[in-house]
């Protein structure tokens, strides 16, 4: 057995490595660069190049690659050698700091929403000091940002990092004026991962799992989740391994992979990390996911990330647990220990309340996909109406302060309004409500929207943007008021804003049909597919959001959701024609091998004077539906001849359009499905894919 201390990190250009391959002088100014968001200054930048190749030669590495995350979510990777030609025989290993640097991958088939024009098609990757290099497959992996000539954003990472300037900007100038020498902030991000595994075997007999990581068709199994045995059940023997061999794999990057257990479906998983500096977190959730993809075909398995591979069965998704911490390690939604720190603590809390209720278009948006419109309000997910859970006992507080009266609390407590009477409040993470999208669990918020193939950046850059304008509007008050009247200045804020406000406050059952009018008489947004929460994107009130914080200027935002549009339109087409492929070449031609059997049985019975009433049924129960499924992949496939103008007109028609075809053929299907001899029928189906995949 290895020792984990022997390995954990070893892949990783760490500190500590840094600090065995760097002059002493060098290391310190990269420390500063990477903690203290310092510019690197030219003159080092050969000697950290260099010692980060003889740092990955050691490690066994040949090749380089900048690594970035272009707007399709993945990530991409151009590999180049270490080595260079020396003489007409011979070569030396060289790595420029200019090469560590700068990088111009050829990268012109990325989206980039109008955002390069053509002869300018180059994209530039730049070095991103503040993630660790890496070293994978004998290749060291650089992060980089990826931005067009001119500099705007052509990735997910770049804006990330421009939303945590931003919040830290905001957050330290209000802190300053409540009399905190806070220096800087950090937004600290822990992503929990759901996923699937199943067999590789049958998966490889599905082209729609193939092609789009979903089943298009699928009748229900005998048993779904109804009896909750899966939810952290026993790990099977295959499973066990796959996932040693992740947390070792993970471990060697660096990434603090810790919990794992079965989730409430059959087959489905979740791979918690410990929580680190979100543009750390984002890089190694992208990891994660590819090591668990990657290890999962060496167990004969496959890993899904798809938001909803099974019908009726749950989706997965990813919980990103978001906080703020200073730059002494305490916690900004910690409830304090002094009253001056629970005034700290109400003040972010309100900052967050405000930005959500007023952004909830962003938050529903960053997390908008073809997959994980399947997971929302489908009765498992959180709704895709945004509202935010405390746990009863912030609840309360918050309620007394905005009536303007006493809370007591269970211990006798009581609240008074004066500022020095603040009382303690007790950490409530013990109170959870599942159905909530966006919960307060004691010391962080838990967004729960996202869906398990995310790339989470564009929901923590929306967050961290949100709350940075909040943190902004609150200072600029503040400013108004003399130091003496700063505290008392802030008790009015939180109160005026908890009343503005309460409307997004929620704590019953999110899935109720009840929330779904309730949420409607408050006037709370319900934007049910990504065609309608995407163009939000470029309402006026988000366009001035993201300029006055440097996060996303107007044309990148409407390149970004040109490009959403675009996907989304794409996916669902996608699967129209994975849909229509199927069915004529597999499941339409079974049925009517199956069909004709019945019809010779009928046939033989009746000539031999014998009555065949139940062949006769089951005949008429899969002709019917199928005479329907017929019709309908003929509009499907003419409805697919239609070029929509343009993207906002593509996604509409997907949505109004194409999907609710494709639900119907699919509901018809999964009936003949249920009627249809199994030895007959062409897939493997739920029953085998969730119950014999291992
Ligand atoms: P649950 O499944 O009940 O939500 P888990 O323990 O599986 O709880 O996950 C909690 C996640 O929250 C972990 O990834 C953890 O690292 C993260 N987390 C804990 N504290 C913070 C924090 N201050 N900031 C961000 N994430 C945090
Ligand atoms: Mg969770």
């Amino acid at each position: 057995m290895k020792i984990v201390d022997n390995y954990f990190g070893c892949n990783i250009f760490s500190k500590h490595e840094m600090e065995k391959y760097l002059p002493h002088s060098v290391y310190k100014t990269m420390v500063k660069v990477m903690e203290d968001g310092d510019e690197l200054p030219s003159d080092i930048a050969d000697v950290v190049a260099n010692a980060m190749k003889d740092w990955a030669m050691d490690k066994g590495a040949t090749h380089y690659t900048h690594w970035f995350q272009p707007m399709t979510g993945i990530t991409a990777e151009k590999h180049d050698a270490f080595i260079n030609p020396s003489g007409p025989d011979t070569v030396i290993s060289d790595f420029r700091g200019k090469e560590l640097i700068k990088g111009e991958p050829d990268a012109s088939s990325f989206p980039s929403g109008g955002l390069r024009a053509t002869f300018e098609a180059r994209g530039y990757t730049a070095w991103d000091p503040t993630s660790y290099a890496f070293v994978k497959d004998r290749t060291l992996y650089i992060p980089t940002l990826f931005c067009s000539y001119d500099g705007s954003a052509l990735d997910k990472k770049t804006p990330l990092l421009r939303s945590i300037d931003a919040l830290n900007a905001s957050a330290v100038r209000l802190l300053h004026l409540m009399g905190y020498d806070t220096k800087k902030i950090t937004v600290t991000v822990g992503p929990e991962q759901e996923y699937f595994l199943i067999d590789e075997k049958m998966y490889k007999q599905r082209l729609d799992l193939i092609v789009t990581g979903r089943t298009l068709f699928g009748d229900s199994p005998v048993k779904g989740q109804e009896l909750d045995d899966h939810y952290f059940g026993n790990i099977d023997e295959r499973v066990k391994a796959y996932m040693e061999e992740v947390d070792e794999e993970l471990w060697k990057l660096g990434v603090f992979a810790k919990t794992e257990h079965k989730e409430v479906a059959p087959c489905q998983f979740e791979l918690a990390p410990v929580f680190t500096s979100v543009n750390i977190a984002n890089d190694q959730n992208q990891l994660t996911m590819e090591v668990l993809q990657r290890c999962a075909s060496h167990h004969g398995l496959v890993c899904l990330l798809h938001e909803k591979p099974f019908e009726g069965i749950n989706g997965s998704g990813k919980h990103d647990n978001w906080s703020i911490s200073t730059d002494d390690g305490e916690n900004l939604l910690e409830p304090g220990d002094s009253p001056q720190d629970n005034i700290r603590f109400l003040t972010i809390l309100a900052a967050i309340i405000k930005g959500v209720d007023e952004y909830q278009d962003l938050l529903r948006l960053s997390v908008a996909s073809a997959g994980n419109d399947h997971r929302l309000g489908a009765d498992e997910a959180p709704p895709a109406i945004i509202s935010i859970y405390l746990g009863e006992e912030l609840t309360s507080i918050l309620q007394a302060i905005s009536e303007e009266r006493e809370y007591v609390d269970h211990s006798d407590r009581r609240l008074e309004l004066g500022v020095s009477a603040l009382p303690q409040i007790a950490r409530d993470s013990t109170d959870r409500n599942r159905t909530s999208p966006f919960a307060f669990t004691g010391n962080k918020f838990e967004f729960r929207m996202l869906g398990s193939n995310l790339n989470i950046s564009c929901p923590n850059t929306i967050l961290n943007t949100i709350v940075a304008e909040e943190l902004d509007q609150f200072a600029s008050e503040l400013e108004c008021y003399p130091k003496e009247m700063v505290n008392e200045a802030l008790i009015g804020i939180i109160k005026r804003t908890l009343k503005e406000h309460n409307r997004i406050i929620f704590s019953g059952n999110g899935y109720s049909e009840e929330w779904k009018e309730e949420a409607k008489r408050r006037g709370l947004l319900d934007l049910k597919t990504s065609a309608d929460a995407l163009v939000h994107y470029t309402d006026p009130k988000n366009l001035a959001l993201f300029s006055k914080h440097n996060v996303y200027q107007p044309h990148e935002l409407h390149a970004r959701e040109n490009i959403l549009l675009k996907t989304y339109y794409q996916v669902i087409v996608i699967e129209a024609k994975t849909m229509i492929y199927m069915l004529q070449k597999e499941i339409l031609p079974a049925v009517f091998a199956y069909e004709a059997k019945l019809a010779q049985i009928i046939q033989t019975k009746k000539s031999s004077g014998i009555v065949a009433p139940m062949e006769e049924k089951i005949l008429k129960q899969i002709n019917s539906p199928l005479e329907i499924v017929s019709q309908h992949v003929e509009k499907l496939e003419e409805l697919l001849e239609h070029n929509p103008a343009d993207d906002k007109t593509a996604a509409r028609y997907a949505a109004d359009e194409l999907l609710p075809l494709m639900n119907a053929i699919r509901a018809l299907t999964d009936t003949i499905e249920s009627k249809v001899s199994k030895s007959e029928w062409p897939l493997p189906d739920y029953n085998d894919i969730l119950f014999k995949s291992f």
